[in-house]
């Protein structure tokens, strides 16, 4: 007997920030392929997504910067129709040696990375919780929630915090019925690596160092992101989740 049904996302809906492209893109479509309605967020153009997930990808404009914005964007749309599951994948990364690092750098990171990511999480977990509902959360993290990465010090800072503050939610929700964990995606070919690709030794040093061989996939994430949205995970909380060629048990 096969029965899969665990792993389904069928009658459900889930809103993926950042879904224009990269990760968010790859969350986006493997969750329609297991059966989701999918609301991708963004401040970019989403026709790329919309036309490889077709009628079960509504997009929606917003500049997760504007943390107003972006909670009343959350807001409206639950009043219209309940959701189900909430991915938290937009994030910037800004690479400089850490005696040149700005202010304005360090406040551009964290405001997208960990302030938006924090308060859409607290909007999405009041509303689910004032409506009875069941709800899921997934951080999109980093190794750099483990490690401190090369000129990168803002993004580590953040990337920790992500993971701190996942676990910081589960503990106050796990009993509530919102499943809150997150996946640290290894090197994955995005527009956030593009500059380590561009660089050839970086790029064959990284390479070198991935037991899988190779750089990731956003499918690669998209699936242990389908699994993380689904019954199958139910009893997992407060996970941040490595999915990365085997990077970080080298
Ligand atoms: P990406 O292609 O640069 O995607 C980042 C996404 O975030 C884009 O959709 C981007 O929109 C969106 N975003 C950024 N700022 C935004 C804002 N103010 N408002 C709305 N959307 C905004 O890179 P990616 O690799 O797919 O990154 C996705 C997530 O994975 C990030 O959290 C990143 O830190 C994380 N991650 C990536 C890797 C990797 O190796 N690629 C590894 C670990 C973790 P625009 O296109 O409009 O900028």
């Amino acid at each position: 007997m096969t029965d899969l049904s665990a792993f389904s996302l069928e009658g459900r809906t889930i809103m993926v920030t950042g879904a224009n492209t990269g990760i968010g893109q790859g969350i986006a479509l493997a969750c329609a392929r297991a059966g989701a309605s999918v609301i991708g967020v963004g401040r970019s153009d989403m026709s790329e997504t919309a036309s490889l997930v077709g009628d079960a990808f509504t997009p929606i404009d917003c500049d997760l910067a504007d943390l107003d914005g972006a909670r009343d964007m959350l807001s409206d749309r639950y009043a219209a129709q309940a959701i189900d599951g909430l991915v938290n994948n937009a994030g910037i990364i800004r690479r400089a040696d850490a005696t040149d690092v700005t202010e304005d750098d360090w406040d551009a990171v964290m405001a997208v990375n960990l302030r938006t990511l924090f308060f859409l999480s607290q909007a999405y977990g009041k509303l689910v919780l004032s409506a009875g509902r069941r709800g899921r959360i997934v951080n999109i993290a980093s190794l750099l929630s483990f490690q401190g990465g090369i000129r990168v010090p803002a993004y580590t800072a953040s990337k920790h915090a992500v993971a701190g503050v996942t676990q910081a939610l589960s503990n106050e929700w796990a009993a509530r019925g919102i499943n809150v964990n997150a996946i640290a995606p290894g090197y994955i070919e995005s527009n956030n690596t593009t500059a380590l690709r561009a660089d050839p030794d970086r790029s064959a040093a990284i390479l070198a160092r991935i037991p899988a061989g190779r750089w990731g996939q956003p499918s690669d994430i998209g699936d242990a992101a389908v699994f993380l949205l689904s019954r199958a995970s139910d009893y997992m909380h407060g996970a941040v989740v490595p999915v990365d060629g085997g990077w970080l048990a080298r």
